[in-house]
């Protein structure tokens, strides 16, 4: 039946409702199964005398490429239809709207929040990356939200993409220019790394409100893109941090390192089962994030409190040991100074240090310790390198080695700090202050 000017098509076994955007060839709709579920779902409609050549087959690839995969991060296409008029794609609905309007109501999104997002996003596009699928036409408008309460991003809009293989070059012109790669628009000549350029572009976008525009000259931004660094770097760097992605591995991954924290604890090996308790923690908070069940949540915020409490003691433990190493290190250090006076550059790093471990027992000078650490290690490793065999060389050994267990020790602290730090805020009751209270009762 054709479209009436004033509504929504009509299509056999659902009813269509609000519209809820259209893109550059299509309209979509908030639909609602008849049969028993009354399934909500979204219909994209394109009206097939609005189609030729070109769009056809970029409706067919949506089609085919979205039929083919399921991923918690790509809009799920869960049939498709047509009729004299319309070809119809019936999709999962995100009540979350797309990210254009998400970024935009909100004017800025914290750079939290973004990190999120883009974990997301590279979780999803790494999956496409791995069967030679690229996108194409990455851009907010065509990444949209699971809901508004609990946002979740899918990627949608498949209809530029293609089967690309990492060696592929395409010459065809696709997406929009905004968020398009330079090579695209300059040389018409591209590969699937052109998705990565819109990523920064979106997260550029995201976390200062708009799209970088032309502030930077073409040339220069080609120059970067050309450069030999593989994709892979971006999966790979610490700021996305795939690796502690809240996912349905993260609590297996927190699980096994208590393991072998508890393992150590008991061998007494205090110091390396405190960083094993560290590193769960990193992976035991994106495990929290999502655990959706609030008694499986509860029961991991128990347990994650009996880890932090203990890791907590072995701090005090290793703490003592080393304020130990600390009282009988004056003298040796005293000594090294000593031996230090025809040298000044050893002096100065060796003063570094002496302020280092002053700071450290300030309150709240942990950070500006560590950095003074890392400071004159960095200096003494140099010297000890050129340091003929003596006994100068054996203290400055030691002194190096103390130095960097104290580092190393900080390091831990600070870390573990932080990870409490978002534990606690997952849950503004104050989770772990309770935990720790009821602890003490027992
Ligand atoms: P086009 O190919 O015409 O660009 P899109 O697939 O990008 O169409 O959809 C256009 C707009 O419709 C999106 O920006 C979004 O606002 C809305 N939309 C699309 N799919 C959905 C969906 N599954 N759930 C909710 N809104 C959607
Ligand atoms: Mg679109």
């Amino acid at each position: 039946m054709a479209a009436p000017p004033w509504g929504p098509p009509r299509l056999d076994g659902f009813i269509l409702s609000e519209r809820l955007g259209s893109g550059t060839y299509a309209t979509v709709y908030k639909a609602y199964a008849k049969k028993d579920t009354r399934e909500v779902v979204a219909i994209k409609c394109v009206a097939k005398k609005s189609l030729n050549k070109a769009s056809v087959e970029n409706l067919l690839t949506e089609i085919e490429i979205l039929k083919g995969i399921r991923h918690p991060h790509i809009v799920q296409l869960k049939d498709f239809q047509w009729d004299r008029d319309n070809i119809y794609l019936i999709m999962e609905f995100c009540a979350g709207g797309n990210l254009s309007r998400f970024i935009h109501t909100r004017r800025i999104l914290p750079e939290k929040v973004a990190r999120v997002f883009m974990q997301q996003l590279a979780s999803a596009l790494q999956f496409l990356h791995e069967r030679n699928i690229s996108h194409l036409d990455l851009k907010p408008q065509n990444i949209l939200l699971s809901s508004l309460e609990k946002p979740h991003l899918k990627l949608a809009d498949f209809g530029f993409a293609q089967h690309m293989s990492p060696w592929d070059e395409k010459h065809v012109l696709r997406g929009s220019p905004l968020y398009m790669a330079p090579e695209m628009v300059c040389q018409r000549q591209y590969d699937a790394r052109v998705d990565l350029w819109s990523v920064g572009v979106i997260l550029y976008e995201a976390l200062f409100g708009q799209p970088p525009f032309a502030s930077r000259s073409f040339s220069e931004l080609e120059e970067k893109i050309r450069s030999n660094r593989v994709i892979e770097d971006f999966f790979a760097h610490p700021w996305v941090d795939l690796e502690h992605m809240p996912s349905g591995e993260s609590l297996a991954r927190a699980t096994a390192l208590v393991v072998q924290a508890v393992k150590k604890d008991q061998e007494g090996e205090a110091a390396a089962a405190l960083s094993l308790y560290c590193k769960a923690l990193d992976y035991f908070v994106p495990a929290l994030h999502y655990e959706v069940d609030t008694h499986r949540k509860e029961a991991i915020k128990a347990k994650v409190g009996q880890y932090v409490s203990r890791a907590e003691e072995l701090k005090a433990i290793v703490s003592s040991s080393n304020q130990a190493l600390l009282r009988q290190g004056p003298s040796a250090q005293d000594l090294l100074k000593e031996m230090a006076r025809d040298k000044p550059r050893l002096l100065a790093a060796l003063e570094v240090a002496s302020a280092a471990i002053a700071k450290e027992e300030k309150v709240g000078g942990e950070q500006d310790a560590l950095d003074l650490y890392q400071h004159s290690l960095g200096e003494l490793l140099l010297l000890l390198a050129a340091e003929p065999p003596g006994r100068r060389q054996e203290l400055l050994h030691t002194e190096v080695q103390n130095l960097m267990a104290r580092a190393e020790f900080l390091k831990e602290k600070i870390k573990m700090r932080e990870s409490r730090w978002e534990a606690e805020s997952l849950d503004k009751e104050g989770l772990l202050e309770s935990l720790r209270s009821s602890c003490t009762l027992q």
